[in-house]
């Protein structure tokens, strides 16, 4: 039996950079005030294809999707599908549990697994995990301010610092309110229609059926006609321009760089106005770390009340291989215990336990032998998990003296139980 293709088993020393990852993002949500949310893991089929859009690459064919049977006469049968990303939960949660009556905005972050049936590659899978955040609220809460666009962007240039990633850029756009993208979607149609017999078989699907998606084609050939589309940034009203440069406007004041591009329309229908990308050459094809955007009319399409939100979500997996690619990484990878146990005699088993016991209890890492081992085999199997090895005899346990082999230094010394503690934490 093999996992699943897309899927993967992430073990140690690797989960290991997964769990700083996610230590160092709590640390920082924390530090800006974001509590944790978790939502289930599948939900109803109609959540997604209502916010992410039926129209995009994810809901029309990348969701894994069953109808799940009733169990008794009382239940109906129910379209279930595994999230593909999180925005939708969370929103569906804050409708739900009315979160917006609080008056407050609500700041909300979650690290989680998501589920599309892509085509598996480098940095592409069909279970990958994501960590992001969302700040969503009544209006009068502040919510639309482009100063939490501004903040949630700061955020993450933060976020990124202190993973230690070197080397991101942010691209940055705004696609508008609701309006000003019906009318873009009209100027671009009105070109497509002369254009999109010379594009790909994608485009020219993409140009009836959601002529912005034509915006994200990778096809080389397709770019030089794509340039010359109109671009969104021609279409935003008054609002909307006011309200990108009160972005780019805090962006400045705080130091955080980034670079505007007009041709940024994300995967997913229900972005507005401010949208955004983290991107890193070390990741080749799939090189975006994270994406993220406003999404002001999310909550009311799923059928809760205006709240307009912001937030993003991060490729774990794709953090995790760019700090793999980077030296910082490598000294981390290997972190020995503390020390090994080695009874001599399988009836010296239980004092060891004890003793393990003891020193684990103090917040030392043990590896514990056993005393069926001949000694020559705990010395190498000790040398390759622990720093020091303890040597625990009849000998040792009458006199409560240990004898202790640094394997660094080569050195052995004679250590009295009670500074036991003291002598491995060095
Ligand atoms: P991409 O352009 O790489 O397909 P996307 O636009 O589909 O990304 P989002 O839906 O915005 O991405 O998800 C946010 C982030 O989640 C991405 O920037 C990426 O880091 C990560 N991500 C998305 N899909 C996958 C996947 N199949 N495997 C690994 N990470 C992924
Ligand atoms: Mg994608």
């Amino acid at each position: 039996m093999k996992a699943v293709r897309g899927t993967r088993d992430l073990l140690p020393p690797e989960t290991e950079l997964w769990n700083r990852i996610e230590a160092i993002a709590r640390k920082v949500f924390a530090r800006y005030n974001f509590g944790e949310i978790r939502t289930p893991i599948f939900e109803d089929t109609s959540l997604f294809a209502r916010s992410v859009g039926e129209e995009t690459d994810i809901v029309s064919k990348e969701m894994y999707t069953w109808e799940d049977r009733a169990r008794a006469q009382s239940e109906k049968a129910q379209s279930l599908t595994l999230r593909p990303e999180n925005t939708a939960g969370v929103v569906r949660a804050y409708i739900e549990h009315k979160l917006g009556e609080s008056g407050q905005l609500q700041k909300l972050y979650y690290i989680g697994p998501q589920f599309r049936r892509e085509r598996p590659q480098k940095g592409r899978y069909r279970q990958f995990w994501q960590i992001g955040a969302e700040v969503i609220g009544p209006p009068f809460a502040g919510s639309e301010s482009p100063l939490r666009d501004a903040e949630v962007l700061e955020m993450l240039a933060t976020l990124l610092d202190e993973l230690g990633i070197t080397g991101w850029k942010l691209e940055l756009n705004s696609v508008g309110s609701a309006a000003d993208r019906a009318r873009y979607n009209e100027a671009l149609r009105a070109v497509l229609d002369l254009v999109a017999p010379r594009l790909c078989q994608d485009c020219q699907r993409r140009a009836v059926t959601n002529p912005l998606r034509v915006l994200d084609c990778k096809v080389p050939e397709d770019q030089p006609i794509i340039e010359a589309l109109p671009k969104i940034t021609d279409s935003l009203d008054q609002e909307s321009m006011d309200h990108f440069a009160a972005v780019t406007a805090a962006l400045d004041a705080a130091g955080v760089p980034y670079q505007l591009n007009p041709r940024l329309v994300r995967g997913l229908d229900y972005y507005t106005r401010t949208t955004f990308e983290f991107t890193h050459g070390g990741l080749g094809a799939q090189n975006a770390l994270l994406g993220g955007g406003r999404y002001d009319g999310l909550s009311e399409a799923i059928g809760g009340p205006k709240a307009p939100g912001i937030g993003f979500a991060m490729g774990l997996d794709r953090l995790v291989l760019t700090l793999q690619a980077s030296d910082a990484d490598q000294k981390a990878a290997a972190r020995p215990a503390h020390a090994y146990i080695a009874p001599l005699g399988e009836n010296l088993n239980p004092a060891a336990l004890v003793l393990a016991r003891e020193l684990r209890r103090s917040g030392l890492s043990i590896e514990l032998g056993d005393g069926s081992f001949r000694l020559k085999k705990s010395f190498e199997a000790a040398d390759k998990v622990a720093r020091r090895i303890v040597i625990l005899g009849e000998d040792e346990v009458q006199s409560g003296i240990l004898t202790v082999k640094d394997f660094a230094t080569g050195t052995q010394s004679k250590i009295p139980r009670a500074e036991l503690v003291s002598f491995l934490a060095e």
